[in-house]
């Protein structure tokens, strides 16, 4: 087993070594097999005028699933605990992901090896406030990878995913010094001090695996635990990905400290949050999603397999509202004069990937007048079968924890208690538009799928250079500005895609980051479905905007099938080898840096397609009462796309005969780039839809006045009046699309078009189409359409400059230049990479 963990340490960090920096993919390194995180506590402070972050985190472990093997005190942990991992492939060959990487063996240049050595310093004061930042970041010592061996090669190597931090300390915590913790353990004699390290990874033992119901127990001596003294530094150095933990002359996992403690800062410019200022120009810091995730804002297991619970306090000036991934919606407590602390947890293990925190002077935008129409159970309980009422009674397939689908209470909740937040200047357009929103899309939510998986929710409006329309994480919505213009469609259409998220990417999370399409695909596809329901459609109406839908997003598709990589197309880019890691937890996500790959839908609109084809073939009934249990069998859990059509088609057995299978499901949807075959048949059917004709003798009247505008331009003459049809805003889209695709409008024509729609007062998705009219046409007179888009929709921008720039029009160049330079200093770094390149 030394053998092993000896050989995982050196392809851990031969890993850090080939991996090229200019190349796209993303390492996993934390070496999850070995040891498995079950809990973080964070202590943080967060100082705006350093834009940094600072505290500490203790980790409580328990040993991976690849100690089973081993002596005698962590073996029951192994066991019981870490059945997840074990799922993942255990018996079958593990091929290394190093092997997939382009080896460059004398790229040494970036992995500072810096070993504190233990003894070797010692001026920490008793507040931990020690100073050997230079040692962590790599500037005094810089050692080469022999180190490790020459450090004692049989030492085991505990692997954090880490990047841009400076990690200023690590030690080992001793639990065992906490008042009345003696209960948590079974033997409490000490003698020696093999023993007394047993008896504290004993009691993180007790202590990870306490029943559910003893949850708030848990935490309380979760945070005793993490206030405990230290006992003993740990040996500790940091590289690109990594920050990689040893204690001496410790070889094996169990043996390991469980409790570690890591003192550390954030750096100002670490890619994990944005600090930037709001609408109302006022400070405040957000984690915005980025591909690498929370590994820039605290030391942590990456790999979605890290499922964890945790919880957080933070202390920062009293002007600002904390708001974060916490089941409990926290009431900040004053410690002194203008200092605020804020405390969330969440019970339910999730990856660390989810956590999320929102910092600054956010405003609550409540409700003027109690008048909000949340509806009542009857409405929709025709739409639950009694069969799934039963299986709500059903106990859960994931790790114990207190959950809501075995909650009879929480299940029958149609709506969640929830909070909206915004900058101050967007209070009145989020009271008007998405207040009232937010219980109509929660019960059709809950309608479809039925119960909510988390207990509360806060929603918020962030800062403009946000860089998509919306982002989902535990316990709270981000929501782009964007979505607040026009009327409540895409506010409603949005709001219902992030709520979906809650079921299909969070309580389901994808085992492979790469199929990402199982959370943008179902989301994607939900988000009709829950809109439909909350606005009462009645079923035909539903049907309608559905199809118009679809066929906007193969347009979408058809688009971006032409214009992308065939490999970036591929919803299962790991093929068979989907959800396989090395023997020590780390892999390696292909293309999760890929700054192209960001502003790319083909995951969520291929997934899409594959889903509404299914619903079509099954039938909508059966589809979701298959969906349903589903949700039931796997929240709580990870999946790989085989577990969702191994399900549905054991579900569904008589759908096999018509040739479904998922070996089919498979090569034609997942495993392939372009458009899967099936969908080639189906698209035609759009076309025929009422509401797509609607648009079609539109789009005709359009050509026709502006071929008539075209010819009386010379000889002045009245306009004729032409009567329009009011049209939905996906309708508008669609009619804009298509005029698009005329060669010349005449100026007339683009004044009326935009007069007879209001279009500069719709939603960005449909100005965002006039805009590229504009560009187009040389309309040189709205320019000003196309400058207030590009500051204020920034998550949509992108494309847009890349339009200007085509058409090699001096005034258009000058625009996209103006206005990159008015906003490239806030902007999202992936979107300031993208349109740098369109523009130099
Ligand atoms: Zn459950």
């Amino acid at each position: 087993m030394t053998e092993n963990l000896q050989s995982c340490c050196l392809a851990n960090w031969k890993m850090e070594m080939e991996l090229d920096p200019a190349k796209d993919d993303l390492p996993l390194m934390a070496n999850t097999r070995h040891m498995l995180v079950k809990h973080y506590v964070l202590d943080l402070d967060v100082d705006f005028k350093s834009q940094v972050i600072e505290g500490t985190i203790v980790l409580f472990f328990e040993p991976g699933s690849r100690c089973k093997k081993g002596g005698s005190a962590g073996e029951g942990a192994c066991l019981s605990q870490s059945d997840e991992t074990c799922k993942i492939r255990a018996s079958e060959p593990c091929h290394s992901p190093v092997t997939n990487v382009s080896a460059r063996s004398s790229k040494t240049g970036y992995n500072d090896f810096a070993v504190c050595a233990k003894g070797e310093k010692d001026t920490s004061d008793k507040n931990g406030n020690h100073s050997n930042g230079e040692q962590a970041s790599g500037i005094s010592s810089s050692k080469n990878c022999c180190d490790i061996e020459n450090h004692g090669s049989e030492d085991f190597l505990l692997v954090l995913d880490c990047c841009d931090l400076s990690v200023l300390k690590v030690e080992e915590v001793d639990v065992a010094a906490v008042p009345g913790i003696e209960k948590f353990t079974r033997s409490a004699k000490l003698t020696d001090a093999e023993e007394l390290r047993n008896l504290r990874n004993q009691i993180v033992h007790e202590l990870v695996t306490l029943p559910a119901d003893r949850w708030r127990e848990q935490l309380y001596y979760y945070t005793r635990c993490s206030q405990a003294p230290g006992c003993g530094e740990l040996l500790f150095s940091t590289g690109t990905w990594s920050l990689m933990i040893r204690k001496a002359e410790v070889q094996a996992p169990r043996d390991f400290p469980h409790a570690i403690r890591i003192w550390y800062k954030t750096k100002p410019e670490g890619r994990s949050v944005t600090w930037t200022t709001d609408q109302s120009s006022r400070p405040c810091v957000y984690t915005m999603g980025s591909p690498i995730n929370n590994r820039a804002l605290f030391p942590c297991q990456e790999p979605p397999v890290a499922m964890s619970t945790w919880q957080t306090t933070v202390r920062t000036a009293s002007c600002f509202v904390v708001l974060m991934s916490g089941e409990n919606s926290a009431e900040p407590a004053q410690l002194q004069e203008g200092l605020l602390s804020w405390y969330y947890y969440v019970t339910m293990p999730m990856p660390a990937s989810t956590f999320t925190i929102a910092i600054g002077c956010w405003t609550e935008v409540k409700q003027e007048s109690h008048t909000a129409d949340v509806r009542t159970n009857n409405e929709f309980s025709s739409l639950f079968s009694r069969a799934d009422l039963r299986l709500i009674e059903g106990s859960c397939g994931h790790v114990a924890y207190p959950c809501r689908f075995q909650n009879p209470a929480a299940s029958s909740q149609l709506v969640i208690p929830h909070r909206v937040f915004a900058p101050w200047c967007l209070k009145d357009r989020c009271a008007e538009i998405l207040l009232e929103l937010i219980p109509q899309c929660l019960s059709a939510a809950h309608a479809t799928l039925g119960t909510h998986p988390f207990s509360r929710l806060d929603v918020l409006i962030v800062p403009s250079n946000f860089s998509s329309l919306g982002m989902a994480s535990p316990h709270i919505i981000f929501l782009s500005q964007s979505v607040l213009t026009g009327g409540s469609h895409l506010c409603g259409t949005r709001l219902c895609h992030e709520i979906a998220h809650a079921w299909f990417g969070l309580a389901i999370g994808a085992r492979d980051w790469t199929e990402e399409w199982i959370s943008e695909g179902f989301a994607t596809y939900l988000e009709d479905v829950f809109w439909a329901v909350a606005q009462q459609l009645p079923h035909d109406e539903a049907r309608e905007q559905q199809e118009l839908k679809a066929l906007l997003r193969w347009r979408r598709l058809r688009d971006e099938v032409q214009n992308s990589e065939e490999e970036l197309q591929v919803l299962r880019p790991n093929k068979e080898n989907t959800g396989e890691v090395s023997e020590s937890g780390t892999c390696i996500i292909k293309h999760g840096l890929n700054a192209e790959k960001i502003f790319m839908q083909v995951h969520y609109l291929k997934g899409y397609f594959l889903l509404q084809s299914l619903a079509k073939r099954i039938g909508e009934a059966t589809y979701f009462e298959f969906l349903r249990k589903f949700v039931q069998k796997f929240h709580g859990q990870l999946i790989l796309s085989q577990d969702f059509l191994y399900m549905l088609l054991e579900d569904i057995p008589e759908q096999k005969g018509y040739g479904l299978s998922v070996e089919n499901i498979i090569r034609a949807w997942l495993d392939t780039s372009g458009i899967p075959k099936p969908l080639l048949e189906e698209c035609q059917t759009w076309d025929q839809c009422r509401l797509v004709r609607q648009v079609n003798d539109e789009v005709t009247k359009w050509i026709q006045v502006n071929q008539r505008a075209r010819k009386r331009s010379k000889r002045k003459r009245r306009q004729d009046e032409v009567a329009f049809q009011k049209l939905l805003p996906d309708q508008l889209v669609l009619l804009l699309e298509s005029l698009l695709e005329e060669k010349t409008l005449c100026l007339r024509t683009l004044q009326c078009l935009e007069k007879t729609y209001h279009l500069d007062e719709q939603d960005s998705e449909v100005r965002h189409r006039w805009c590229e009219l504009v560009v187009k046409h040389k309309y040189t007179t709205r320019y000003a359409d196309i400058e207030k888009f590009l500051k204020e929709d920034q998550a949509m921008g992108v494309y847009l400059y890349g339009e200007l720039m085509v058409n090699e029009d001096a005034k258009q160049q000058e625009l996209a230049y103006k206005c990159f330079a008015a906003t490239q200093k806030q902007m999202d770094v992936s979107s300031a990479k993208v349109v740098a390149e369109m523009l130099f």
